[in-house]
């Protein structure tokens, strides 16, 4: 019987089972005979691609939170807000559990993501494995049900279309990045983060 290496095992996550690895071809999908669990996909994106769409998902991310997201109109007076305006706001009025929500789901998850992945990322460009790998592939696993941009536009586009109905209401620039952005992510959430253990070697120590 000969010796399979680590690599060339594959183990379903939701049922043991241990299988033999292939290549797979170009949007392949490898599932568990079993428990019809997917086991592995072709990566369409490469460590290269995908580094630059995030560095696209970090510009749009900054004019997310810097641009106006909507103007609001009342006999002729006009307030425009960003995101962190409408968080301020929320404290303010007594919201102060929505506004942490907000702030967290909107902001600090995303761009703990966001720069987890860049630092992963620029260094399995090179084969390596970054400084605090493991701990940080982890904690992106985790992360992941936590940044919700998608239903903050969903949400917002809602309250835009309510809104109409007492107040002027024009959809500013900030939207827009936002919508832009979760195009962004959800391309992200389709990528299997797996593959940098597989792209990378445990560098010696
Ligand atoms: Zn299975």
């Amino acid at each position: 019987m000969g010796q399979a290496s680590p690599a060339s095992l594959l183990i379903c996550e939701h049922c043991d089972t241990v299988y033999r690895r292939r290549a797979l071809e170009c949007g392949e999908v490898a599932c568990c005979p079993r428990c019809r669990a997917v086991l592995e996909r072709h990566h369409r994106l490469g460590v290269n691609s995908l580094l630059a769409l995030l560095l696209t998902a970090m510009i749009v991310f900054v004019q997310a939170n810097i641009w106006p997201i909507v103007t609001l109109g009342l006999n002729g007076q006009y307030s425009a807000t960003t995101l962190w305006g409408m968080i301020i706001t929320m404290w303010q009025q007594q919201a102060q559990v929505v506004a942490v929500l907000a702030a967290c789901t909107l902001f600090f998850f995303p761009m703990a993501k966001m720069l987890m992945m860049g630092w992963l990322l620029w260094f399995a460009r090179r084969g390596r494995r970054a400084p605090g790998f493991v701990p940080l592939m982890v904690g992106l696993h985790r992360i992941g049900p936590w940044t919700m941009s998608e239903v903050f536009v969903l949400g917002a586009l809602v309250a835009i279309v309510k809104a109409h109905v007492y107040f002027e209401v024009i959809a500013d620039p900030g939207i827009y990045a936002y919508a832009v952005l979760t195009l962004l992510i959800t391309i992200f959430s389709g990528v299997d983060l797996r593959l940098l253990w597989d792209e990378t070697a445990e560098s010696p120590t």
